[in-house]
């Protein structure tokens, strides 16, 4: 078992305490780190030594801090192997895609570093007499606080844009599944970057999370996580009214129309509904189909989805590994109790796999719900796990579009046609920040993502999420007095 330390102020170091945690495999149960337990002290050390970078580090031409970008991507990309093996240890994620989502991760850097350079201002012709421009800058010591789905993708998705734009750092990595943000540290040590630029504290979000989220020294929370928690951190920070980037959850539709192409439709959810076994928050939640075309998808998607590989992340074939946690399988297995008290249908799965290797670590095999009501548990809040919940056939678009949007989260949504106007028609209606016809596939750093309603506040990737990172400055100069 390997011992970790914290990374504040450019140096490795032990909670002040003393006390320390333990991280576990999810496919074996194996203990495989034991990871200091950082509190209150730790917090304090880490923001002050990012308040005393700032000044330093904000100052740096942006040309000098998007080639630092460029160096990390560079690392993470040397790296990718050694942190998809950490992946696939901490957090089950099959070996086959640990190392590439590593290097589409490093992308992030990358796309910032670009784009950074190119964060222009603006003139406003507001008064002939007058020259007004608008500057952007970087905002102060930012937090950021993130969950344990995709550890390494998460802390990077906010980390480059607030690092690159001249922002200094507090991460607090999920406790669940730390070392691979622990293992960017390293990386990041090796990259010129001034001590206390960033830092990186392990412990509860509890304790960590809380105290960053309400500490007087931290200017913005960019936050992703659950409901729940992003909730805890707006009231935390809104004392010292802090700039807040909330990712939270989704409970997305999927509408697949009488008029779609079945077999590609169902090639692609499978896997779109599988990945990471459905610890995704773009996962698709609810699947409202036209009755035409019903059966004909359910069957198909049943017999794609007995085809899975489940099993040990570590061989090539396996498509889907264990839960990241005793703990979240017992939640998952919780929403599938639920929703065969409240009188739907299991029609596949719903057990664990109970077979060697697989009788050690957190399972659940792949899942198909039928029967779903739009009132049902499972058809309002978020599983998280590897189970497909298919409501009761529709037969009109209007009524479709209505239960779609009948959900407190707006986070994305699917439309399957082969009417593309059909198709936009539903996408300007539906109340989601991304609404995708065709296809599930993931996103690039060029593309916006953030919810509507309670999936959150800003955007993640793309442009709007340089300007959620810095702040931006109206220059009002008086030109009248300049040639008296
Ligand atoms: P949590 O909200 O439980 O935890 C997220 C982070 O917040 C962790 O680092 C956690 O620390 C910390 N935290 C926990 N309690 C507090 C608190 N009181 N104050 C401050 N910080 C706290 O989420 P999960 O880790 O369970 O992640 C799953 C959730 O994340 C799902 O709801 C999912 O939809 C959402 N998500 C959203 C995404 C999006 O882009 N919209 C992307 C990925 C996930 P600790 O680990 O120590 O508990």
């Amino acid at each position: 078992m390997k011992q970790y330390k914290m990374w504040i102020e450019g140096k490795w170091v032990n909670a002040e305490s003393g006390k320390t945690y333990q991280e576990l495999n999810p496919a074996t149960e194996e203990i495989i780190a034991e990871v200091p337990l950082g509190g209150k002290a730790e917090v304090d050390k880490a923001v002050t030594a990012a308040r005393k970078a700032f000044p330093q580090w904000s100052k740096r031409p942006q040309a000098e801090r998007s080639q630092i970008a460029m160096k990390i991507a560079a690392r993470m990309q040397e790296n990718a192997r050694d942190l998809g093996e950490i992946d696939t240890l901490e957090h089950g994620t099959p070996t086959k895609t640990a190392a590439t989502s590593v290097a589409i991760t490093s992308q992030r850097f990358e796309w910032a570093a670009y784009n950074a350079r190119s964060l222009m201002g603006h003139t406003v012709p507001s008064d002939p007499n007058e020259l007004v421009y608008l500057q952007r800058e970087p905002i102060g010591v930012v937090a950021i606080i993130t969950p344990w789905n995709v550890p390494l993708a998460m802390v990077v998705g906010k980390l480059a844009p607030a690092l690159t734009l001249g922002n200094t750092c507090v991460i607090k990595p999920p406790s669940i599944n730390s070392l691979t943000s622990l293992k960017l540290a390293e990386l990041l040590e090796t990259v010129g970057l001034p001590p206390g630029t960033v830092n990186i504290i392990t412990g509860p979000g509890g304790v960590v999370g809380e105290d960053l989220a309400s500490h007087r020294g931290v200017d913005m929370v960019g936050f992703t996580g659950s409901c729940e928690t992003g909730k805890m951190i707006m009231s935390l920070a809104s004392q010292t009214v802090k700039r807040l980037q909330l990712e939270l959850g989704g409970k997305n539709p999927v509408i697949i129309l009488d008029d779609a192409d079945i077999d590609t439709a169902v090639a692609d959810l499978i896997t779109g509904q599988f990945r990471n076994s459905g610890q995704i928050c773009g996962s698709p939640g609810r699947y409202y189909i036209h009755e035409k075309v019903y059966h004909e998808f359910l069957e198909k998607y049943e017999t794609a989805a007995q085809k899975l590989v489940v099993g040990n992340p570590r061989d090539e074939s396996t498509q889907m590994g264990p839960l990241v946690s005793a703990e979240h399988r017992n939640r998952v297995e919780s929403y599938i109790k639920s929703a065969i008290d409240e009188g739907a249908k299991i029609i596949l799965g719903g057990k664990r796999p109970n077979k060697p290797p697989m009788d050690k670590g957190f399972w659940v095999m792949p899942t198909i719900i039928t029967n779903v009501a739009q009132n049902m548990k499972i058809s309002r809040e978020e599983i998280f796990g590897p189970v497909a919940c298919f409501m009761e056939p529709f037969n009109s678009d209007e009524k479709v579009l209505e239960m779609a949007n009948d959900n407190v989260f707006g986070l994305t949504s699917y439309v399957w046609t082969n009417d593309r106007a059909r198709g936009m028609r539903f996408a300007n209606e539906i109340q989601s920040g991304t609404v995708q016809i065709g296809h599930s596939a993931g996103s690039g750093p060029e593309l916006p993502w953030g919810g509507y309603k309670e999936s959150g506040i800003g955007k993640e990737g793309s442009i709007y999420n340089l300007y959620e990172y810095t702040n931006l400055k109206r220059i009002q100069v008086d030109l009248t007095a300049l040639t008296k």
